[in-house]
């Protein structure tokens, strides 16, 4: 597998302390993107291929993996496979996820959704649990904001309720395009229909990702954008309110 990054302890990419591996590669260009150095293809003509990333194999992953288990008995936690896009690893994913559930070690799979069906089904059913990221309702917005339509996105969200597949769903907080009023209310229509979400998060903006992309000498369309205050984060969850699951909002 192609990993671009390991963190240990990790407390934000599903239940209980995780070792997230970051795999590289991503088929989406979301111009708010906090991982640029997953990108195999950059805005413009600027590459970050000089990022390091290092091919692991599966008995490497499981090694590594392995290596935190009294914390994850300990905190009900257990890997995340996170990037990128962790579905355009999918065959050596579904071998990783195998080998882990034979450890009896707790798996969950942080994903965009764009990718074809059948593809999506194999890989989400072998994990514990999806981390589901929805960004934009209306497709041609998608389009504009992320490079892809989201009508694979859509389908697959819809397959994870018909197979049941214990569900996360993380929204990104991005000030006057993910975050109006319009949006979110179309978004909580989309989620209500699926009976396998367990608990929503929403994402606020995380302003200290235009000093990465500095770092990296990569244009930053947004740059300048202010996360959102209390009033406006207050507003955005009680849009939610009537939800029938967990809701968090993560600073
Ligand atoms: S889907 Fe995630 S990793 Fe891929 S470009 Fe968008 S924000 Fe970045």
């Amino acid at each position: 597998m192609e990993v671009f990054n390991i963190k240990k302890f990790s407390l934000h990419d599903g239940p209980g302390i995780r070792t997230t591996f970051f795999l590289r590669g991503c088929p989406l260009n979301c111009i708010w993107c906090h991982n640029p150095e997953s990108f195999r293809k950059l805005v413009g003509s600027k590459s970050c291929d000089t990022s390091e990333s290092k091919n692991y194999g599966i008995d490497k992953i499981v090694e590594i993996a392995k290596q935190d288990l009294p914390f994850y008995e300990e905190s009900g936690g257990g890997i995340t496979f996170s990037g990128g896009e962790p579905l355009l690893q999918h065959k050596e994913l579904i071998e990783a996820l195998k080998r882990l559930k034979d450890e009896d070690i707790h798996t969950a799979i942080d994903t965009s959704g764009y990718a074809d069906p059948d593809l999506f089904r194999n890989v989400v059913t072998n994990a514990d649990l999806v981390l589901f990221d929805l960004k934009l309702y209306a497709s041609k917005k998608h389009k504009e904001y992320t490079g892809v339509s989201n009508h694979k996105i859509i389908e697959n969200f819809y397959q994870l309720s018909d197979n049941s597949v214990a569900t996360y769903v993380r929204i990104p907080l991005i000030p006057k395009i993910t975050d109006t009023e319009e949006n979110l209310f179309a978004l909580k229509e989309l989620l209500l229909q699926n009976r396998s979400i367990r608990r929503l998060d929403l994402l606020p903006y995380n302003e200290l990702a235009d000093s990465k992309y500095k770092r990296l000498d990569i244009n930053h369309e947004i740059a300048g954008l202010k996360t959102q205050n209390e009033i406006q984060l207050n507003q955005i969850k009680s849009i939610f309110e009537d939800v029938p699951f967990e809701i968090t909002l993560r600073g």
